[in-house]
């Protein structure tokens, strides 16, 4: 048996953004989370290392600093002509 999760914290960038995004059809399966400081989402019935903000792959994290300075991918390119 695993612990509750803790959705208020978000996994990625470790702010307190969190909300529920939407609920399984089937009440109680699942729910989606997101936040809205870096939009991951997540499912709650993922594993740790996708929904735990301590098992989240450290080369995955968000510093929610660096944000805004981030390049579009893929970058849109320059009208021709
Ligand atoms: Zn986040």
């Amino acid at each position: 048996m695993t612990s509750p999760l803790d959705t208020t914290v978000c996994p990625r960038c470790e702010q307190s953004t969190v909300r529920v995004m939407t609920t399984s059809p089937v009440p109680g399966a699942w729910t989606m989370h997101v936040c809205d400081t870096c939009f991951y989402s997540y499912r709650s019935t993922e594993g740790p290392t996708a929904t735990d903000p301590a098992s989240f792959p450290q080369d995955w994290k968000v510093d929610p600093a660096d944000i805004p300075g981030m390049l579009a991918m893929p970058p849109v390119p320059q009208r021709r002509g």
